[in-house]
């Protein structure tokens, strides 16, 4: 599972993150949502360390970063390692095939031979529907298919838990349901996921924990069901009012 304690950020004095506590169970989806600027990308981007955090803890696995202490170089590629992310944007490589997008970084990064990362891609372009597209260019693939390619290279690298951060949220709502879909099986599987999302349909039918937050801050939590029926604070009221 991944479990985040304690954990505080800020960009200059802006106090971005403010003790923020979270454990996703292994193999349970937690759901994060909140007004604009409440700091959850900033809060996925802890997870994997693409930010340093100024406070806390993070456990993903059996790797643990403290802040402050010093990261070796390699706790800091076993902890990427052990998360997946994906963003709202797909950063595919464009002069690649889709075979090699998700082929190349088994390659760089576990030293996979190429016979045994392409043949692994196969299998996963399979899983998200797109071994036909294996030979393309990603640019002449959709956006949601591109966001699936982004799914499969994510998932190539074996991953303990899997970062989303609104990955449908550039994508028209008829792709963006083959994107959801996608995500829907990942957690079937049981793949331990943290999803930043707007689709409240998501978020009630596959989370398993719904966290709220603004302002830096955790406002309301438990099981998403109840906490969207009968939201405790104003502040998630007024946010679930926008969004459904
Ligand atoms: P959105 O729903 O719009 O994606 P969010 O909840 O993901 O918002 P964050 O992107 O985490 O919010 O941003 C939280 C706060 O941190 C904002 O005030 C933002 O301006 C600030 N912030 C984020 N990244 C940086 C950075 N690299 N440098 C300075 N401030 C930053
Ligand atoms: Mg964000």
């Amino acid at each position: 599972g991944v479990a985040i304690s304690n954990l505080s950020k800020s960009f200059g004095d802006n106090l971005v993150l403010d003790d923020i506590s979270i454990t996703v169970n292994p193999g349970s989806v937690t759901a994060l949502i909140g007004p604009s600027g409440s700091g959850k990308s900033t809060l996925l981007r802890c997870v994997n360390l693409l930010e340093t955090p100024d406070k806390g803890v993070i456990t993903v696995g059996s790797q643990t970063v403290e802040a402050g202490k010093r990261v070796t170089d390699r706790q800091l590629l076993a902890l990427r390692r052990q998360v997946g992310m994906v963003f709202q944007s797909f950063n595919l490589f464009p002069h690649y095939t889709v075979l090699r997008n998700v082929a190349f970084p088994q390659e760089k990064i576990l030293g996979r031979s190429r016979e045994e990362a392409e043949q692994r891609a196969l299998t996963l372009l399979e899983r998200v529907g797109l071994k036909d597209k294996a030979d393309q260019h990603p640019g002449r693939c959709s956006g949601g298919q591109q966001q699936r390619i982004a799914i499969a290279r994510a998932l190539a690298l074996n991953p303990r838990a899997m970062l989303f951060d609104e990955p449908t949220s550039a994508l028209d709502p008829e792709v963006g349901v083959e994107v959801l879909a996608v995500m829907r099986e990942l957690a079937h599987a049981g793949m331990t996921m943290i999803v930043v999302t707007h689709e409240m349909q998501f978020a009630r039918d596959v989370g398993d924990h719904l966290v709220v937050m603004a302002e830096g801050r955790i406002i309301e939590e438990g099981d998403p069901v109840d906490v969207m029926n009968s939201p405790r604070e104003e502040r998630t009221r007024r946010f679930l009012s926008a969004v459904l």
